[in-house]
């Protein structure tokens, strides 16, 4: 549940911060891409203010030059001349070229009051437009549409002695030279429109192209310009448009990259969180489920090995920590596990003779039955009881008396069978208890150990101690009729005993299932 919860707990933290990145990640893109489009619109507006100043000073400049040659008194002589006098307009022409060929002007024309052309008759179209409108024309600076197209002049009237002679125009052509003149450094585009096409424009060979306006946009081939119209003063309807572009391809391209990089944060971020995330949950959340998982070990009564590491952070001091209990626990359990097994098997020996005591023939019978019952086979008990032991203490002592019962432990060990199972059950009464396939072997066995006995007296301190045992047989086969209990086979070689020590001792009697106890031949007294 705790683990659960870290994880969680570790997953909503992650969770919040990557928001709280994406989140600011987003708003300083969006805030950036605002300020950027905002910032090229007032360029925009900012550039097309300065260009139409720009016109306009133009405009004054043109119109100063208009002045310039209207206000000089030898042209407006040589004009009295040519057109009141009525003589040749060659030196009209000749001196305008002297005093004011240096003009930074285009074209120049001088009619005379009458329509006559008197300067500037190549340039039929302006000179017939303004010959034309001459008595209209009230305006100082106009916009004229003629061979060379759009053209920005500026007109003077010629006045002589208070008598209007004629007009003096300067003009100046608005084409690619003077466009690109004016935009300059700006960074767009000057384009000039008429009737949806473009007829000049700054960006190369763009003329007779399309323009159409969508949302303030055009768009040329590949390229998107956010363009604005140019407020001229004189420009009417019927003329061709002026307009200021700047190109959006630039302003996308760079918002594409702000774009790209604000992703790339956002992954890289993301990652990093991700990492620290993982970093946390292997250094933390791993070695603390591990160490719940061994607790839980702990409680379920194991004792796992657990290997120590190089000590990094304080979970590793912990677990080490932990490793030592472990280790300890351990240790401790392996001392118990052995006091215990000394405690059992001290439960179940004779302290004297290191044979087994009877506490052990209880509890090993039923097995030893059942498994006897099984293969088909015999049970046999032996009982023996050393003969006049009462004598040998009172005649030796005590302590004789438990050298001669160690003494006799000795031979049962010698005689018996590697499966023969050895006890001692009360002062000086020992059992044999074994499985066999007959009843010959135990008596036989009986026998040998009685004259075993009776052949080796004791020595005790340079003493000869004779000594004999007498031994009651009994058995129990596996068709026996009646109930096999310890208690039953006991008694019955208890029944055998007191007939062997009744038919005066020192020897080895058999109970008979008639109830009648008949000794061995070979087991009579030597
Ligand atoms: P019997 O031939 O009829 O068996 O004669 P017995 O003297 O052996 O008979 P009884 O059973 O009356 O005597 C047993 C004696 O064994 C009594 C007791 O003093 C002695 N005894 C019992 N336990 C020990 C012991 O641990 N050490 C010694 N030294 N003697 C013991
Ligand atoms: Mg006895
Ligand atoms: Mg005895």
């Amino acid at each position: 549940m705790g683990t659960q919860t870290y994880r969680a707990r570790l997953i909503l933290y992650s969770s919040v911060l990557m928001l709280f990145l994406i989140g600011t990640l987003v708003y300083s893109y969006s805030y950036t891409r605002s300020i950027i489009l905002e910032e090229s619109e007032r360029n925009l507006t900012h550039t097309v203010r300065l260009l139409q100043s720009q016109i306009e000073s133009e405009r004054n400049e043109l119109l100063r030059y208009a002045g310039i040659v209207s206000d000089d008194l030898r042209i407006q002589e040589y004009m009295f001349v040519v057109v009141r006098v009525g003589s040749d307009n060659e030196p009209l022409l000749k001196l305008y070229e002297r005093l004011f060929g240096w003009l930074p002007i285009d074209r120049r024309v001088i009619i005379s009051d009458k329509g006559k052309v008197l300067v500037g008759a190549q340039y039929q179209d302006l000179a017939g437009w303004v010959s034309k409108h001459r008595d209209r024309v009230s305006e100082k600076v106009f916009y004229f549409e003629g061979e060379l197209g759009l053209e920005l002049v500026a007109v003077a009237p010629i006045i002589y002695q208070g008598e209007q002679l004629g007009l003096m125009a300067v003009s100046r052509t608005l084409n690619r030279a003077w466009l690109q003149q004016k935009r300059q450094n700006s960074g767009g585009h000057v384009f000039i429109e008429k009737d949806g096409k473009i007829t000049i424009s700054t960006l190369g060979d763009t003329s007779r192209s399309d323009f159409e306006i969508n949302d303030g946009r055009l768009h040329l081939g590949d390229d998107t310009y956010r363009v604005n119209p140019m407020e001229l003063p004189g420009l009417d309807e019927s003329m061709p448009h002026m307009w200021y572009g700047v190109s959006e391809t630039g302003i996308v391209q760079t918002l594409h990259k702000h774009g790209q990089f604000t992703l790339m944060l956002v992954v890289i971020g993301g990652l990093a969180i991700f990492a620290v995330g993982l970093m946390i949950f292997r250094n933390f959340n791993r070695p603390l489920s591990r160490l719940i998982t061994l607790t839980e070990e702990i409680t379920e009564g194991r004792l796992p090995v657990m290997v120590k590491s190089e000590a990094q952070n304080e979970i590793d001091v912990l677990a080490n920590k932990f490793a030592d209990m472990l280790q300890a626990l351990r240790e401790k359990q392996t001392e118990i596990d052995r006091v215990h097994k000394q405690l059992e098997k001290s439960a179940i020996t004779d302290t004297l003779t290191g044979l087994y005591n009877r506490r052990h023939l209880q509890e090993i019978f039923p097995k030893l039955r059942s498994q006897a019952q099984r293969d088909w086979r015999c049970l046999s008990v032996i009982l023996c009881d050393l003969d006049f032991f009462k004598k040998i203490n009172d005649q030796y002592g005590h302590l004789a008396g438990d050298h001669c019962l160690v003494h006799f432990s000795k031979l049962l060990k010698q005689h018996s069978r590697s499966n023969d199972f050895l006890y001692r059950i009360g002062g000086e009464e020992f059992v044999i208890l074994s499985i066999c396939k007959d009843t010959d072997g135990s008596v036989a066995i009986a026998d040998k150990l009685r004259m075993a006995c009776a052949d080796s007296p004791v020595v005790y301190r340079g003493k000869n101690i004779p000594v004999t045992v007498s031994c009651g047989v009994s058995f129990s086969t596996p068709d026996d009729p009646h109930d096999t209990a310890l208690q039953r086979l006991l008694s019955r070689a208890d029944k055998a005993l007191y007939q062997a020590k009744a038919e005066g001792r020192n020897r080895v009697c058999v109970y008979q299932h008639s109830d009648e106890v008949e000794a061995p031949p070979s087991a009579q007294q030597a």
